[in-house]
């Protein structure tokens, strides 16, 4: 990684007075969570058990087949971490830098991190809801009947996991709260994100502030935006190096 880069970096985060952190499913490969179209990723496993992602992973399957849903076959669930990027952004925010955190991915690994600034755009694996009533569960509270589908005490109505699944809407009130924070920000941070998927490929344009990074292992194309600086490399391994700054006691 180039000297220069990291340098830049580090001043354009100095000299940012609210910084907007977007990131995306390559924030948390190093963690060990494969991106979901990656060949160890969820819905490759799925087709390979010659699964539908699209017809399994949407409302409409959930609540005429959720005895089949609730008991498909997952990919092994491994122990995963918070990264050094999750941990930097943590520890920036801890010494006082407005970082926002605006994610795509779904598995509280910046909370863990201990963020306090995260918006999850497309929910969240932590926290369930009734589909009738939407009495809100932790995965850990979850009362499952005879068939293993969760069901909520009141109503009995089906209880799922709070993430967007295919052919649904991210919350308006989060895609609100992303434009605006974007707005408001002097910084934009992109990172490990392919930009394919709307909504996101939209709310980058909503910037209107001073700098936009890029980190990621790809080139994107983002014509409509001026990008002061490209990093090519992973995120996890940016942040690593970045901290020869800043020495946060982290590993
Ligand atoms: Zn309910």
């Amino acid at each position: 990684m180039k000297e220069k880069h990291l340098k830049r970096l580090q001043q354009y985060i100095e000299e940012a007075k609210i910084i907007t952190f977007f990131g995306g499913a390559g924030v948390s490969t190093e963690s060990g969570i494969p991106d979901y179209r990656s060949s160890e990723g969820t819905y490759t496993k799925m087709e390979e058990n010659r699964q539908d992602p699209k017809k399994i992973m949407n409302r409409r399957y959930i609540q005429s087949n959720p005895v089949e849903f609730f008991n498909r076959p997952e990919p092994e669930r491994r122990i995963i971490e918070p990264n050094l990027a999750h941990k930097m952004l943590a520890e920036f925010e801890k010494s006082g830098h407005d970082i926002r955190v605006i994610t795509q991915n779904v598995d509280g690994l910046h909370q863990r991190a201990g963020h306090r600034w995260v918006l999850e755009l497309h929910g969240s694996g932590r926290s369930w809801y009734c589909m009738d009533c939407q009495r809100v569960y932790l995965p850990s509270e979850l009362q499952r009947d005879k068939d293993n589908v969760p069901r909520c005490y009141v109503d009995n109505g089906i209880v799922r996991p709070g993430v967007v699944f295919f052919g649904e809407n991210v919350q308006p009130e989060n895609l609100e709260k992303t434009k605006t924070t974007i707005q408001k920000s002097d910084l934009l941070i992109i990172a490990g994100t392919s930009l394919t998927v709307f909504p996101a490929n939209r709310l980058i344009y909503e910037f209107k502030g001073r700098r936009v990074v890029i980190i990621n292992t790809e080139k994107l194309a983002v014509d409509q935006l001026n990008v002061d600086l490209y990093i090519e490399a992973p995120v996890g391994e940016t942040f690593a190096e970045l901290n020869r700054f800043y020495n946060f006691p982290i590993k």
